[in-house]
């Protein structure tokens, strides 16, 4: 029988994370406070990060050891499986070899619990006893809540007030795992009341989430806050990802031409792709690796790459990033994790030296891709990473069409139980696409 499936024996799982800004020709831009225009000074971050993740936020090491905690969890779902997509390739007629890593099997559903339980661990190091977060659409909120219920801590989770509505079941599953979730904004905060007070219907937005838990998490002597995607640690922990996928690469005997990520903030992209970008650095390998964002909020292939902030509220740091602005209002598109203004800075940076490409994709193709794609490999994809899935069906057609024996490999970051509004809207012929300007 032909394999289809190219599982890493346990206990060749990868002990370390990948630092890319070891293997770039010149450092990243620093962040800069938002007030002086500085450069951050570490301190500036201690209100809110734990000093071994600000450590790990600016270091130039090119590994960082994995502790033996962290790894004890992963072990959990770790090593995830990789896929050959034999059936898709079949229905596709391509020549083209496509895999994919799957990062659903994690308890929550996603690639962020990678990051989730490593932030939980070192918080639980440094005595924290208490962390805050935003989510918006609802997997960074229930990977955090799972990683602390893991080491103990308390979890607050201030959720984006439209999703909160149209996806209670997420709340549940927070609470399950023993998290407070409500609704952002809400009148536990200044900024919430606040926000509440100039207009008692607001949908929210991920900008007042965000200003919610800071300020939640600075107010409290045992609290500190946690972030999804976007800054370097998050990255960093994503890497066990693609140094996995080397491996398994390995065992099916191949080598990916290409490697596709979907991108929001950047950090599963950047998890799958940093590692494949190193070779191609250091072991003169010639991967392409692309990022696929959505049309309607395409920061890496419309953006501007300069400073700015990270929310609305301007209480983040000031950023060197692809951005669309910080006030930019994303459409509601039903890939919730994709429909933020910015790119992480690191991923910002690769991209600005030319070492990685970028494209965009509408709402309706990728849907098309989605659902070819589990009527052939049977997992229901989560939307976002749905844009990943459709850009490897673009390479391998465009391999058909020049005969090429192409090796894709692509990043299926989570699957999609929690977004079947999504997929009801889009079989029923009522979903819209958005591009930006
Ligand atoms: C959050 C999320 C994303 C987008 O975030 P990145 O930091 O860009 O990876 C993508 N896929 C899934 C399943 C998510 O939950």
């Amino acid at each position: 029988m032909e394999k289809t499936r190219f599982d890493l024996d346990p206990k060749r799982m990868p002990d370390r994370w990948y630092n890319i800004a070891a293997d770039l020709p010149k450092p990243p831009p620093p962040p800069l406070h938002p007030v002086t225009n500085e450069p951050l000074h570490p301190d500036d971050l201690r209100t809110l990060f734990a000093d071994s993740l600000i450590e790990q936020e600016l270091t130039m090491d090119r590994y960082v050891a994995i502790p033996g905690q962290v790894m004890d969890m992963y072990g959990m779902y770790r090593p995830s499986p990789l896929f050959r997509a034999r059936r898709l390739e079949k229905a596709l007629q391509t020549p083209a070899r496509i895999y994919y890593k799957y990062e659903g099997v994690s308890p929550p559903g996603s690639h962020k619990t990678n990051t989730a339980i490593a932030q939980a661990y070192y918080n639980a190091q440094a005595g924290v006893k208490r962390l805050t977060t935003e989510t918006g659409a609802g997997q960074w909120g229930c990977a955090l809540s799972f990683a602390c219920q893991l080491f103990d801590i308390e979890c607050r989770v201030y959720m984006v007030r439209v999703s909160f509505q149209q996806k209670p079941y997420r709340k549940t599953m927070m609470e399950t795992w023993g998290a407070k979730a409500s609704p952002s904004p809400g009148l536990d905060t200044e900024v919430g009341r606040q926000a509440l007070a100039l207009d008692p219907d607001t949908p929210g937005s991920l900008g007042i989430a965000i200003a919610e838990a800071v300020e939640d998490a600075a107010a409290r002597e045992d609290s500190k806050y946690a972030l999804g995607s976007v800054l370097n640690h998050v990255l960093l922990h994503q890497t066990i990802i693609g140094e996995e996928a080397l491996l398994q690469m390995e065992l099916a005997d191949d080598y990916p031409d290409v490697v596709i990520g979907c991108f929001g903030g950047g950090s599963n992209y950047a998890g799958l792709a940093f590692p494949f970008i190193r070779e191609n650095i250091r072991n003169n390998k010639g991967t392409r690796c692309v990022a696929v964002e959505p049309a309607a909020c395409p920061s890496l292939t419309c953006g501007n790459y300069e400073y700015d902030y990270g929310d609305t509220a301007k209480l983040t740091p000031l950023l060197k990033m692809f951005t669309l602005g910080y006030q930019f209002m994303p459409p509601g598109i039903h890939a919730g994790g994709l429909r933020y203004h910015g790119a992480a800075p690191l991923a910002s940076f690769v991209h600005s030296l030319g070492l990685m490409e970028a494209k965009a994709l509408p709402q309706n193709a990728v849907f098309a891709g989605a659902v070819m794609f589990t009527r052939n490999e049977g997992i229901l994809p989560a939307p976002e990473s749905a844009h990943a899935i459709q850009a490897a069906i673009d390479e391998a057609l465009d391999a058909r069409e020049k005969n090429e024996e192409r090796v894709i490999l692509f990043n299926l970051s989570g699957h999609g139980f929690f977004d079947l509004g999504a997929y009801q809207a889009y079989l029923a012929g009522e979903l819209e696409d958005y591009f930006h300007k």
